[in-house]
């Protein structure tokens, strides 16, 4: 038997014994380490997520240690640190026909539609393992997931060195972005937001602050950029008001990259997109690529992803983990589950 984090329902989730799973032809039995919560927990949580049925043992962001191989290995053997690419494909429709496999019809991701790492132990095919780098600590190698959402993000809207940005939402995903596009030369990186302690981690991680609440975020970032307004646009929040700010900041025919998911149709100045000639695009998960050059830059990033894990809550006793990230009194950045306790 094994402890895992069960979904069993809207806004009821319960850290449970099952039965250990054994590793089918082709995969490995990986002992976790540390699993990331995310938004998209959040939402299976709270019962509004459209693919994720109970009772499902939870967790797409994980990292472990081999302990077993069945079958064909890829190169891997028992003791390495993984990670696994999370994503399954159909392989048959137009997306997986023509290489964007993550946009798959019918993609599924081990987590949300089958067993997940939220657990002490969990089984995955050898061939999406990747090696975590040596001088990596499991905690941060538990980052990799939404790393490899912000670098596909930066792929996406067309990131270029020196590039003046504006990131609208501080949370762990645009934190991320921010982080990745410091790391890649980025000329000035600007992160707004609402919640004064999530601007006050992005302030310690060396980006410069705007409280979209109190300040007019297009004069803001026009003001930091000679009247130009920022290349890229990075929508993070998903939220109402957000969808209704990001054209002004634009620069003319930059870019406006929606990466926070907005579930409702949204107000848009629609009028700015012709005046200025605006491009937009959004982004969803990550390739295979993206991930492999996720993995390679936890190497040199570490310190900084160590500043967005806020909370690390023990396997045994992370039932009560979306109440945390919930409770107005908690500033939440990244919440990881050590699943070694
Ligand atoms: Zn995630
Ligand atoms: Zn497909």
């Amino acid at each position: 038997m094994m402890k895992a984090l069960i979904y069993e329902g809207p806004k009821q989730v319960a850290v449970r014994d099952i039965p250990k799973p054994v590793p089918q032809e082709g995969q490995a039995l990986i002992r976790v380490d540390f699993c990331g919560i995310c938004g998209s927990d959040i939402g299976i949580f709270s019962g509004t997520h459209p693919r994720a049925k109970a009772p499902l043992v939870m967790g797409h962001e994980f990292v472990g240690v081999v302990e077993e191989i069945r079958g064909e290995a890829n190169g891997f053997r028992a003791g390495e640190k993984v990670v696994p690419y999370p994503l399954l494909s159909c392989g048959h429709c137009f997306a997986c026909r023509n290489g964007r496999e993550h946009v798959c019809d019918s993609l599924r991701i081990i987590g949300i539609d089958l067993d997940g790492g939220a657990a002490e132990y969990v089984c995955c095919q050898t061939d999406v393992l990747y090696r975590v780098p040596e001088q990596v600590s499991g905690k941060v190698a538990g980052i990799t997931e939404p790393l490899a959402v912000a670098v596909h993000t930066l792929h996406r809207a067309g990131f270029r060195p020196m590039d003046r940005i504006l990131i609208q939402g501080a949370g762990p995903i645009g934190t991320l972005v921010g982080t990745v596009a410091k790391h890649s030369g980025a000329a000035r990186i600007i992160i707004s937001d609402f919640d004064e302690t999530r601007l006050a981690v992005s302030r310690k991680l060396g980006f410069e602050t705007v409280n979209a609440g109190r300040e007019n975020l297009t004069e803001y970032v026009r003001r930091a950029t000679n009247g130009d307004g920022a290349d890229i646009v990075f929508e993070c929040t998903g939220a109402e008001s957000a969808a209704l700010e990001m054209t002004g900041p634009c620069r003319t025919d930059g870019m406006i990259c929606l990466v926070g998911v907005h579930k409702a149709p949204r107000p848009v100045a629609l009028a700015d997109m012709h005046f200025r000639e605006l491009n937009l695009t959004a982004t969803r998960v990550y390739t295979k690529r993206d991930f492999e050059q996720a993995v390679e830059l936890t190497r040199h990033i570490s310190d900084d992803l160590e500043e967005i894990i806020s909370h690390v809550v023990p396997l045994s006793d992370c039932a009560n983990v979306f109440d945390l990230i919930h409770d107005p009194k908690e500033t939440t950045a990244k919440v990881m589950v050590d699943c070694r306790r």
